[in-house]
């Protein structure tokens, strides 16, 4: 089993090298954005609750999330593992982490983090936020979104850091480009 953490700040493009990780390596991506927006979409109370947080560019509280992936994990005893994009997004949801996979005996293997520096950041969620009318791409909620990041999120790379298990890559360039920089991290950290 391989478990990645796919980490960077928004907008770094962790959504898009998921998609290429998972179609070059079989991991099952799990992203907490995507699974939080399903549950918005489905007007779920869940997802009604979570909307609010979002829409301010606010995160999501823990324990709800850690919630959704604990369940995610249950429903995939079969996957060869799992990429985990947009979690943990707080210390305390990468201590959660790391107990239910102790759980399972499959430990966190990899931390990729994506390096983009913060004006390329705004101007690419002002542009998600144009072409796909994502609700909290708007200038006003990515100035929070980014502040959350940094005061939330950022200490998780720090944490990951500690444990020996954090690299990074570089996130401006090529897709295709960036995308053979994180195999090369996969394939080192697999061999
Ligand atoms: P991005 O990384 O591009 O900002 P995501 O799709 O990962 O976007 O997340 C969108 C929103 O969903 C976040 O701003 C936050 O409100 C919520 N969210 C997603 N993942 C988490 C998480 N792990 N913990 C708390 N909130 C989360």
């Amino acid at each position: 089993m391989f478990n990645l953490v796919l980490f960077g700040p928004p907008g770094s493009g962790k959504g898009t090298q998921s998609e290429n990780i998972i179609s070059q390596f079989g991991l099952l991506h799990i992203s907490t954005g995507d699974i939080l927006r399903a549950e918005v979409a489905a007007e779920t109370p869940l997802g009604v609750e979570a909307k609010k947080n979002m829409d301010n560019g606010e995160l999501v509280p823990d324990e709800v999330v850690i919630g959704m992936i604990s369940s995610k994990l249950d429903a995939h005893p079969e996957a060869k593992g799992f990429i985990f994009d947009g979690f943990p997004r707080t210390v305390a949801q990468a201590e959660a982490l790391d107990k239910l996979l102790e759980f399972k005996n499959n430990p966190i293997n990899l931390v990729i983090s994506l390096e983009v520096k913060e004006e390329e950041l705004i101007k690419r969620l002002v542009q998600r936020g144009i072409d796909s009318g994502r609700s909290d791409d708007t200038e006003e909620v990515i100035t929070n979104r980014i502040k959350q990041y940094h005061e939330k999120t950022a200490p998780v790379a720090d944490f990951y850091k500690e444990h020996g298990k954090l690299v990074s890559v570089e996130g401006i360039g090529s897709i295709g480009d960036i995308f053979e920089a994180i195999s090369a991290k996969i394939e080192h950290s697999l061999a």
